[in-house]
């Protein structure tokens, strides 16, 4: 199969699914997008729009400017068929926010940057960067704008490819540039999560490019069939999709696809599972009881050829300072961490300290916590809210 090009789509497609990758590219088929893919897509449009007006402008935004920004989104919204109307006030609220926070002093090196390259092993990349900004003579960031609802944290960011792909081929375009921040502007709740790549994961990466290149490039498309997975529902071709469809056509599926039911049975199915789950958790923390005591007797738990088996984990500290007297000082930076609430404590009372703090204060964001409330004017209903994983017990 012939691909011109390795994009982070393709890739992201191939792992997950080859037939994805023979859809897109070999038999050309239309992709079926639904209005969120859509509304991505105007304001990704507006956005570019409206940064290329102001580079030129190098001004704060007047009230020509927000016109400017939301007329953009509105026709690229209707271009793209967008047929929510909520979607549509969503997409210019976004666009709103996005302009009031507007930075002229911003170093722009390029904005909606297409390259198609080649890595040093011989593989064509292509792609496209939102926004590429000169932060000093080492170091420039590339942003790339999303429109999703929660913010990545920075552990997921490590192995994202499309930052990935970023790096490398800024690595490439800008190599006067040795330092290449990598961020992700969730527009829509305003939050910035960056990345950074090492030398070994960029290796890695073009590892990566070159086996996925190969193997794409050896895919005979009639051997491809679908490889179901959890992110079918989401897939642009599932209409196209004879596993797909066999799949959902089943009758004896007990589930209905969750991309297919409304947001009322889907509300409603949340709730069941987090009822269900705590009280499963309830009975499985009764269990955990009588296994502790039946261990501290010296008792077993044994049947059916198995038995119950316990692990304990250590943790390890050490006293601060004892580790300074062992560590030279040159080194302390980089095995000593600040402790936040230390801090806060330390800083409570010396304002002009805590906002010299809150200037070089960096923040991340954890895994979002869900949570299903009753809606102004609606019947009551009852908070359920999903609990954050307790890792230490689910692992028990
Ligand atoms: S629906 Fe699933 S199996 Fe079918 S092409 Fe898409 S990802 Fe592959």
């Amino acid at each position: 199969m012939k691909v011109k090009a390795l994009s982070a789509t393709a890739i992201k497609d191939f792992l997950q699914c080859r037939m994805k990758i023979v859809f897109r590219y070999d038999r050309e088929k239309d992709s079926i997008r639904n209005d969120h893919a859509k509304i991505g897509t105007a304001v990704h449009k507006a956005l570019e729009q409206f940064t290329l007006r102001m580079a030129n402008k190098k001004s704060f935004p007047d009230p020509s400017d927000y016109e400017f920004a939301i007329t953009c989104f509105m026709n690229a919204a209707t271009e793209e068929g967008l047929e929510n109307l909520d979607f549509y006030s969503d997409g210019r609220r976004i666009v709103t926010d996005f302009v009031d926070k507007y930075n002229p002093s911003e170093d722009l090196l390029a904005v909606e940057h297409k390259f198609r390259l080649e890595t040093p092993d011989g593989i064509p990349i292509t792609g496209s960067m939102d926004k590429v900004i000169r932060v000093n003579s080492d170091t420039i960031m590339i942003v790339d704008y999303k429109t999703a609802r929660n913010a990545a944290t920075p552990f997921e960011l490590q192995g994202d490819i499309q930052l990935s792909m970023y790096d490398l081929a800024a690595s490439m375009l800008w190599p006067q540039y040795p330092n290449r921040l990598l961020r992700l502007d969730f527009v829509r709740i305003a939050k910035n999560v960056n990345s950074l790549r090492s030398p070994d994961q960029r290796l890695l990466f073009r590892d990566l490019l070159k086996s996925v290149w190969k193997q794409i490039n050896e895919l005979d498309e009639s051997d491809v069939t679908g490889r179901l997975n959890s992110l079918c529902g989401y897939c642009d071709y599932k209409s196209y999709c004879r596993e797909y469809s066999k799949f959902v056509q089943n009758p004896d599926l007990p589930l209905q696809p969750l991309s297919e039911i409304s947001d009322a049975t889907f509300l409603e199915h949340w709730e069941e599972i987090a009822n269900k789950k705590s009280i499963l958790e309830a009975r499985q923390r009764e269990l955990k009881m009588i296994a502790h005591e039946k261990f501290m007797r010296g008792e077993a738990i044994i049947g059916n050829g198995k038995e119950l088996a316990s692990t304990q984990q250590s943790r390890t500290n050490y006293d601060i300072e004892q580790v300074v007297e062992l560590i030279p000082k040159e080194d302390l930076l980089s095995v000593l961490s600040v402790n936040k609430s230390r801090l806060d404590r330390y800083s409570k009372d010396d304002l002009g300290l805590k906002n010299r703090l809150a200037n070089i204060a960096q923040i991340s964001y954890n895994q979002p916590v869900y949570k299903v409330r009753v809606v102004k004017g609606s019947l009551p209903v009852e908070e359920v809210e999903d609990e954050p994983t307790n890792e230490d017990e689910s692992a028990a």
